[in-house]
């Protein structure tokens, strides 16, 4: 008895009542059969459809996917399944639609049709957000490598880089320059007149380093007013030019009419020297460069200064 009961029930049921489109296609691609979906919920009579062409309903690029991809899916395979095709509704609004479908021997296509536009706004939700987030975090990379108030690579960031421009170099076979530079009495500029002045020449400083060196220099403020560059491929003749240049660029920045000047710590790799090597070398260099009366380039293991 049980079973007669379900038997007639599911006979009064029918492809109307499904939340999803249900067409049928024979051998010709021609519409035999849209289930109520169609009128309710795309704005299609039924009779506007059948006896159509399946073209009626597919956007251009969805009518080469369906021709190019879907029928010969559909005669190898016999089903396919979440398929993405653009239709157009009856107001010629075009709508998103996963479509899973069967072929039967006859050649007739049996089509299921989901309405995927919310799925699409996410999937455009979910790739913007990831654009956003791949946006922040490029912010946060650069905030985290580079000094506010000059915009050079901070201590940090030279730390790492340097170690890899020198192992690189080394391995190259190429020198690298180290140079420390450090801005004579900027204490005393600090202090005669005032901290601003003081971010202002280090601004300046910062600026005048960057527009000097090259693309593959590495530039960093790495202290206060102490300055670190590493100059790839660049031999004791090169890097003494450069850090004569260096100095009359800086003399063009003045606090109180007179140039500010620096003193530099030079030095140059040889093949086992490690960052740390360099750095003390270059550091002991500045300091010599102070002894001798600021404002000039020490050479580490040289007794001129230039
Ligand atoms: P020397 O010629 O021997 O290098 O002496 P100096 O006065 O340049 O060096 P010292 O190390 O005595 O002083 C450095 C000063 O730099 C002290 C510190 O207040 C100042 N300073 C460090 N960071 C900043 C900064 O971000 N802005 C400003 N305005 N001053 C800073
Ligand atoms: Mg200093
Ligand atoms: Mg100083």
């Amino acid at each position: 008895m049980k079973s007669i009961k379900t038997e007639n029930k599911r006979a009064s049921y029918s492809a109307d009542c499904f939340l999803s489109g249900a067409l049928i296609t024979d051998s010709k691609n021609t519409i035999i059969y849209v289930n109520s979906y169609f009128e309710e919920h795309l704005y299609w009579k039924s009779d506007e459809l059948v006896g159509q062409n399946i073209n009626k309903i597919l956007t251009k690029s969805s009518r080469i996917f369906f021709q190019s991809y879907l029928i010969p899916t559909l005669l190898h395979e016999k089903t396919s399944e979440e398929m993405q095709l653009i239709i157009f509704n009856g107001q010629g609004i075009k709508i998103p639609m996963t479509i899973n479908a069967q072929i039967n021997e006859e050649g007739k296509v049996f089509w299921s049709l989901y309405n995927s536009s919310k799925q699409d706004q996410l999937y455009d939700e979910l790739i913007k957000t990831r654009e956003k987030l791949e946006e922040q975090a490029e912010e946060l990379k650069s905030l985290a490598s580079t000094d506010e108030l000059t915009n050079l690579l901070n201590r940090r960031e030279m730390n790492y880089r340097s170690t890899l421009l020198l192992e690189q170099s080394l391995r190259s076979k190429q020198s690298v320059a180290l140079l420390v530079i450090d801005i004579d009495n900027f204490k005393l500029i600090n202090d005669t007149f005032g901290h601003l002045e003081g971010d202002r020449v280090l601004k300046e400083l910062g600026q005048a380093l960057k527009s000097f060196g090259r693309q593959t220099d590495l530039i960093s403020r790495y202290g206060g007013e102490e300055f670190l560059i590493m100059l790839p491929d660049t031999d004791k003749k090169g890097a003494l030019l450069f850090c004569n240049r260096l100095h009359a660029i800086i003399a063009d920045i003045l606090v109180d009419n007179k140039p500010v000047t620096v003193s530099i710590g030079m030095t140059i790799s040889n093949t086992i020297n490690t960052f740390i090597d360099l750095f003390t070398q270059a550091d002991n260099a500045v300091y010599q460069a102070k002894s001798l009366g600021k404002n000039r380039t020490q050479l580490f293991g040289d007794d001129n200064t230039i």
